[in-house]
């Protein structure tokens, strides 16, 4: 991601799976070039742009991969800040991006959703943590946060600590639910508390009138339509809403109590709540790219039958760039 334009929110994927990490097979890898190759005519290599032509018309799945990272996500509410939400494998490949120059007064801020492997695995290889010029916060509700992730990085599980090997400058913050924490630019950061085995938080990014939420896991449930002044004063009227949409409504039936929901469900709840833009996100590891891209299909046209034209849904993708 390069410099903001002054006041616009940015937002980058770089881990966009739940559960464990889902790298394409090299026997997925030859299925699709087969396919490719299956589909061009002569008049399709003639010429650079011929070519361009015929690799434009091809389906996202066999051109394209929503990636095999957990979940990490980039967040830029303007130039002055540089958030991190979870530590999935997808912070490794932002971490090489990270330069001195595209750190802003060589500050990171990491938050946590929750301590689940997929959300933390990554943070041993975020190289910029171990350079001793940058400072590094790290927020949770959770008061034990500093224990948990020291505990989680140190001999047999990893050859290196946090304390001997990382920046001294790690800052630990466990912050309140449901209370905005200033940032500069008159950026606020808001956690909020979701249904999820052992805890979950999602958390609000605000920078004056624009609002991104980011909620990867979450089990939405029957009681979550009823009305909720918390619940409301954080989700209401999003621009953005990255929301655990790992399952189909069967699957989520069948996987009741697992912390995940339906992308119909998601799509229901971000309709009550007015949400402008909804990504779909933590999705299934087991998933092949076609099946997500169908169920992507499916969720825009129950979006189109239920809400109409009031919300749009997106599949997140890694490397890709959200403006707001
Ligand atoms: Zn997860
Ligand atoms: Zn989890």
């Amino acid at each position: 991601m390069n410099q903001n334009d002054a006041g616009l929110m940015e937002v980058q994927f770089w881990g966009v799976r739940g559960s464990h990490p889902a790298p394409l097979t090299p026997d997925y890898i030859r299925q699709k070039i087969a396919s490719v190759v299956q589909r061009i005519r002569p008049a399709d290599v003639v010429s650079q742009d011929s070519r361009e032509r015929f690799l434009a018309t091809l389906p996202e799945d066999i051109f394209s991969t929503p990636g095999g990272n957990t979940t990490c996500i980039e967040v830029r509410p303007n130039d002055q800040n540089l958030f991190i939400i979870d530590a999935g494998t997808g912070i490794i490949e932002l971490g090489r991006k990270l330069r001195a120059g595209t750190i802003p007064n060589q500050e990171i801020h990491v938050f946590f959703t929750h301590f689940h492997y997929d959300h933390i695995q990554g943070l041993p290889f975020f190289v910029p943590a171990y350079n001793p010029g940058v400072t590094v916060h790290f927020y949770s509700p959770e008061p034990d946060i500093e224990f948990t992730l020291k505990d989680h990085m140190k001999h047999p599980y990893f050859p290196v600590t946090m304390q001997d090997f990382m920046t001294k400058k790690l800052v630990f913050h466990t912050i309140p639910t449901d209370t905005p924490i200033k940032f500069p630019g008159d950026v606020t950061v808001i956690a909020h508390q979701v249904r999820h085995p052992g805890r979950a938080y999602g958390y609000k990014v605000q920078n004056l009138d624009r609002s991104a939420i980011f909620v990867p896991d979450y089990e939405i449930l029957q009681e979550d339509f009823l009305p909720s002044p918390e619940a409301e004063s954080f989700f209401f009227g999003a621009d953005l809403l990255v929301l655990d949409t790992m399952y189909t409504l069967g699957e989520a039936i069948e996987k009741i109590n697992w912390g995940h929901s339906s992308f119909s469900i998601g799509i229901e709840f971000a309709h009550k709540m007015q949400v402008k833009n909804l990504y779909l996100f933590h999705h299934e590891p087991v998933n092949d790219d076609r099946r997500m891209y169908t169920n992507l299909r499916s969720a825009e046209w129950f979006a189109q039958r239920m809400v109409g034209k009031k919300i749009h849904v997106f599949l997140a993708e890694e490397g890709k760039i959200v403006r707001l």
